[in-house]
This record gives C-alpha cells, structure tokens and sequence, in this order.
C-alpha cells in the first residue's frame, strides 16, 4: 500500500489511538485533531510506548478543532489524501440536556465532511455505532440486526447519545447524497469497543470492565452487550479506506454478545485474587433501584434483552478476522491492572 496523509478527529480518543498507532506503523502520516493540544504530550509518550520505531511518531501531526467551531476547519485538510472522523462525545452518563452531545456529534460531523469536501478530499470514514442501528425490530426472517437497519428515533427512552449518532450519521449520508455526490463515504459501526487502551486514558466502554474489576457493585443487573476488540475496529477504519468494495457501505463492528455476569465470572475465573463480585440481581430489584438513581432508568428497557448484531460484513468485504473476545477481555482487565486503573 502507498503510505498516504490522513487527518484523524478526535485523535486522543481510546479508539482514535489505535487508529493512529496502526496508520503509523502502516508508514502513513497523521494529522490528529484536538480541542485540547495540552493533551500531545501524553498522546505521544502513549503512542511511542506502542510504536515498533519511534521515529514513526515524526509522522505525527495535531492541531486544535471542535467540533463545535469552525476555527482551523478550512485550512486543516491542506496536503490531507483521506478523513477518519471519530470525534463525538462519549458521555460515562447521559446529560439532562440531550443537546448536549447531540450538537457537536451533528455538527462536528457535517463541518468535518463539509470542510474536508471544500478542500478538495473525496474519501472519508466516520466512526458511527450500532446506536445507529438496533433501536428497531429484526427484520423478519433475519436473526440479527444487519447494516440495513436503522435505529427508530420515535422510541420512548431512548438515550441522548444514541440518538446523537444516529441523527450525525444520517446527516452525513444526507449532506453526501444532496451535496456532496464525489464524496466516498464510509461508516463503521462498532459494538461496545473494548480492548487494551494505548496508554493510561480509557474510552467510557471501558470503564463497564474497570468497574466490574474494582467489585464496585454487590450485584450484577441482567444486561448484556455485543462486544468487539478495539484492535479490530481500528484496522476497519483503514482497511475501509484502501478498498473501493468499501465505499458507499456501513459496517457494523461486532464479534459476540456477552451478558454482564458472564464477563464478571470470566475476570473472576482469571483474577481469583480479585473478588469480583458474579450474582446477578433479579430485574424487580433493579426496576426498583432505578427508581431512586436517575443515571439508571435509560437501562430497565434494556434488561434481560439479548441485543443481536450481525459484524459479518466486515469479514467478508473488509477481510476483518476479529480476535477471541474471551481473550481481549482478559488483556483489557490486565491492561486496566498495569496501567494501576483498578
Ligand atoms: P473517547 O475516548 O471519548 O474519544 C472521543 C474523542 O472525541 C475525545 O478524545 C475528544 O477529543 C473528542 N471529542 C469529544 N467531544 C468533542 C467535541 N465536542 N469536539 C471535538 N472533539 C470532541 O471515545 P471513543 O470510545 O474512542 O469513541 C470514539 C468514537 O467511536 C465516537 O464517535 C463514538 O461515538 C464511537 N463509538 C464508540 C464505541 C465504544 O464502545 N467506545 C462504540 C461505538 C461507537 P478531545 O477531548 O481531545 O478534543
């Protein structure tokens, strides 16, 4: 492959490190974007850590964007070939005001495409989520919800991130069919991302595992989620951009669905020494408690659900062979020990 410029929003981000690290090491050079330059320092001690040569990291590049501002925007793309656009927030809890994060995901996502479109790129991958797309009944005679389903914002209780990445990417796809027809779009639309974090700051998907490791909680609610290794999601991101296949496609990134008390006996089998707590509470007793604690009303339509994803595209199209979810859960609960985070 020619090694190429990419610029990567979000480029402190858990998932943006992996991208960039592997991009780095591919040979390309990467422009990462920030609101927080303060923030290079660590970024780069982190990504030397991970780098087979450290001269790689003379490939790295950051800058100062929000995606709420259209200060840099116009000069950033100079010399880029393609855009991975990941920045969004994140929140560990949901805002009051779903505004909040539902603005800058929108607007973050439509003044990258547009700014990168301006200058003159014609490729770009976006980093969406199955949030995009399993608020919806499984289409009949289908066992799991695939790329062509999209997420029903009329729902009750939906969560404001999750309508802030459905609305930013189908703004996306919107603004490219109306506006931007050169553009090659490409959308990755991971699972919960786990997997060791380039360098001490976890993603708030980590952040379930760090919990279930700190025995913070007695007992476990009836939740589970389709998890997929952040290693795996990063190579899409640039797999996506070395294959025509992959333009004009979303992918959702998923290997296997866990429930809560099935991680914390796995941790617990592997971390005896630990004490991680395995019962799992009737979901009477959480409907109950989720009366008192706001932060946990948003999950009772969750419990006892066996959300299915289907991330077999991705093998197929991208040639993805994602890693043993067993074993990531395993270096992601070591990983979160070295780095003294539980
Ligand atoms: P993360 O660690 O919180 O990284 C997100 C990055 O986005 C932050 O480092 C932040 O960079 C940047 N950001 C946040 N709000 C911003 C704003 N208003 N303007 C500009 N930049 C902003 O989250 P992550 O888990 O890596 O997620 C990255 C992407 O993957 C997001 O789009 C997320 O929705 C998606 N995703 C994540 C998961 C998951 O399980 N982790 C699953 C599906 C999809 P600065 O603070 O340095 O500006």
């Amino acid at each position: 492959m020619t090694s190429k410029t990419i610029l990567i929003t979000g480029v402190t981000g858990y998932i943006a490190r992996h991208i960039a690290l592997q991009a780095l090491e591919a040979g390309d050079r990467v422009i990462g974007s920030t609101r927080d330059l303060s923030r290079e320092a660590a970024l780069r001690d982190a990504l030397r850590a991970n780098l087979s040569d450290p001269a790689k990291l003379d490939n790295l590049r950051l800058m100062a964007l929000d995606n709420t501002d259209d200060t840099g925007w116009a000069e950033a793309f100079d010399g880029v070939e393609a855009l991975i656009h990941t920045a969004s927030p994140v929140p560990v809890r949901q805002p009051d005001d779903p505004e909040e994060v539902i603005r800058p995901a929108v607007d973050g996502a439509l003044r990258a495409a547009k700014a990168a479109y301006a200058a003159g790129l014609r490729r770009m991958v976006m980093t969406s989520s199955i949030a995009a797309v399993t608020s919806c009944p499984i289409r009949p005679g289908h066992q799991a919800h695939d790329e062509q389903d999209w997420s029903d914002l009329t729902r009750p209780g939906l969560s404001p991130y999750l309508a802030s990445k459905t609305l930013a990417e189908r703004a996306v796809w919107d603004w490219q069919a109306a506006e931007a027809p050169e553009m090659r779009v490409t959308m990755i639309n991971p699972a919960v991302v786990i997997g060791p974090p380039v360098g001490p700051e976890i993603g708030a998907s980590v952040y379930i595992l760090r919990r279930l490791m700190q025995g913070k909680d007695a007992f476990l609610p009836r939740l589970g989620y389709p998890l997929v290794d952040v290693r795996d999601v990063a190579a899409m991101h640039l797999r996506a951009l070395e294959r025509p296949e992959a333009e004009g496609e979303r992918f959702i990134a998923s290997n296997k669905f866990y429930w809560h008390g099935q991680i914390a006996r796995d941790l617990s089998a592997a971390f005896p020494a630990r004490r991680i707590p395995t019962r799992v509470m009737p979901d009477w007793v959480f409907r109950l408690l989720a009366r008192f604690v706001k932060p946990l009303r948003g999950l009772v339509p969750l419990l006892g659900t066996r959300e299915e994803v289907d991330g077999s595209k991705a093998t197929r199209v991208l040639g993805i062979q994602y890693r043993d979810t067993d074993a990531t859960i395993r270096e992601t609960a070591q990983a979160l020990i070295d780095h003294k985070l539980v």
